[in-house]
């Protein structure tokens, strides 16, 4: 299994393609991106660390602090803590940069590095070309100079309560919701309880020990959540949330103990969002969302519905937060879980994910299945063909030909937009595949739309 290093940092199995010469060398390549971006004669600013509660995180810990006091620069590890936190947190204690230990939502023999910019954001991808020609050709700057590890284990009291400064939280404490939750034994089970004890929640949880140990496949899609679903009905929750083992995506159960999916996991975030703005601001100044090519046209319903003013950028959460900042927006994100409201961090963020829908339903007084009723659902189908990276772009060309009579987006991959739906067509930065996503109003629909697209790349390639 090879390396996966893109945008968002570097990924691997432990000891196998994620050696300890690979995690040595790039956070020494960090360390020195680091010193090089602060200018000249600057003193090497403290460079956070924390992780996710995989097994093989302290060992990784040992070697990213190795490598980062090598090059000069002083360690504050802020141990178990979910990317959101460690986001936030970077701009809170004024570090001169972070490096989360995480392998997100992948199985637990992996993991891996995502590097953060002082500003709490991820490196920018030419900054992510400047990182790699210095891991790559070993250009380090070490340092004689070591500087020392601080440890802080509740730093992100600070964080989660920024999030409870966000929202009513008094109309959420009336409420008195009952809140269940699976953290899959990822970094939500030490920071969550936390936030929602403050919202006066009734809390109950399962796969709750912070020993990274998934008691299911990580990914918070719904065919992983029957566990949670099942838990909801039995404890008569008005809520069920699910974290990925890193905590930056949220996926929903209603109180009827059905996964709504991870699309109207920002839906509803928007909705709330867009909602409440329009008491605060005037009208005559419209909203901006941004949100990816591939999310739900949920979002454009929304955005209609409330007057706001939608952008879509490429898929990845870099290329979200870009446009965000770009536009001004309130809030955007990815569908996939993702929620981005800039208020506390410009990055993917399960926690204010969880306190904007408590507070929708709280102000609303509706429960979760009428919330997600509320909105037009549409049906999302994904597909993936194998495709050698050279063809790709052949592939993607011959697609854009054959529906060149159709409305086609090329930001990223290829977009064709139809008035009952979508097929978005993109190949993988780390696999051989093409992606293939389509979106109707009915399941079937969005099955033929695969079809058809499917049917194009294969006759026009011979890729099966
Ligand atoms: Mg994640």
């Amino acid at each position: 299994m090879s390396l996966k290093i893109g945008v968002s940092g570097v990924r691997g199995i432990i000891n196998d393609s994620l050696t300890e010469e690979v995690i040595s060398n790039f956070a020494k390549a960090y360390g020195t991106f680091v010193s090089a971006s602060m200018g000249p004669g600057l003193e090497p600013g403290p460079i956070l660390i924390g992780r996710d509660t995989r097994t093989s995180g302290k060992f990784v810990r040992g070697i990213v602090i190795d490598g980062l006091l090598a090059t000069g620069h002083s360690v504050i590890d802020v141990g178990f803590a979910p990317t959101p936190t460690v986001l936030f947190l970077t701009k809170h204690l004024k570090s001169a940069g972070a490096i989360i230990i995480t392998a997100s939502h992948n199985p637990e023999q992996w993991n891996g590095l995502k590097f953060v910019r002082p500003d709490g954001t991820f490196l920018t991808k030419e900054e992510v070309f400047c990182l790699l020609d210095i891991y790559n050709n070993k250009k380090f700057k070490l340092s004689g100079k070591k500087g020392g590890v601080t440890e802080k284990k509740d730093a992100s009291k600070a964080y989660l309560d920024a999030i409870l400064k966000a929202v009513d939280v008094q109309a959420i404490k009336n409420a008195r919701f009952k809140v269940v939750l699976d953290y899959c034994n990822g970094t939500g089970a030490v920071t969550t309880p936390y936030l929602l004890e403050k919202l006066g929640c009734e809390i109950a949880a399962i796969n709750t020990s912070p020993d990274g140990k998934f008691a299911h496949n990580p990914e918070p899609t719904p065919k992983n959540l029957e566990q949670l679903c099942v838990f909801v009905r039995e404890s008569k929750a008005d809520i069920g949330f699910a974290q990925d083992p890193d905590a930056d995506r949220l996926a929903v159960v209603s109180e009827k103990g059905i996964a709504i999916g991870e699309e109207n996991t920002l839906a509803l975030a928007v909705k709330h969002v867009l909602s409440k703005s329009e008491k605060l601001k005037a009208k005559s100044e419209k909203f901006k969302v941004v949100v990816n090519l591939s999310t739900s046209r949920m979002i454009d319903d929304i955005c209609s519905e409330f007057g706001a003013q939608l952008f879509r950028s490429a898929v990845g959460e870099t290329n979200v937060v870009d446009k965000m900042r770009e536009v001004g927006a309130v809030i955007g994100g990815e569908g996939n879980g993702g929620v981005i409201y800039p208020a506390i961090n410009f990055g993917r963020d399960s926690f204010i994910g969880m306190a904007l829908l408590l507070e929708y339903m709280a102000r609303s007084k509706k429960k979760v299945s009428d919330l997600v009723g509320s909105t037009k659902q549409y049906y999302i189908e994904k597909t993936k063909i194998d495709c050698p990276q050279d063809k790709i772009n052949p592939v993607l060309e011959d697609v854009k030909k054959a529906f060149s009579n159709d409305k086609i987006n090329t930001t990223d991959g290829v977009k064709i937009e139809w008035p009952d739906g979508w097929a978005h067509i993109r190949g993988s930065n780390t696999e051989p595949v093409i992606r293939i996503m389509a979106e109707a109003l009915t399941k079937e629909q969005a099955l033929e739309y695969i079809g058809r697209i499917k049917g194009e790349v294969t006759k026009v390639t011979n890729v099966t």
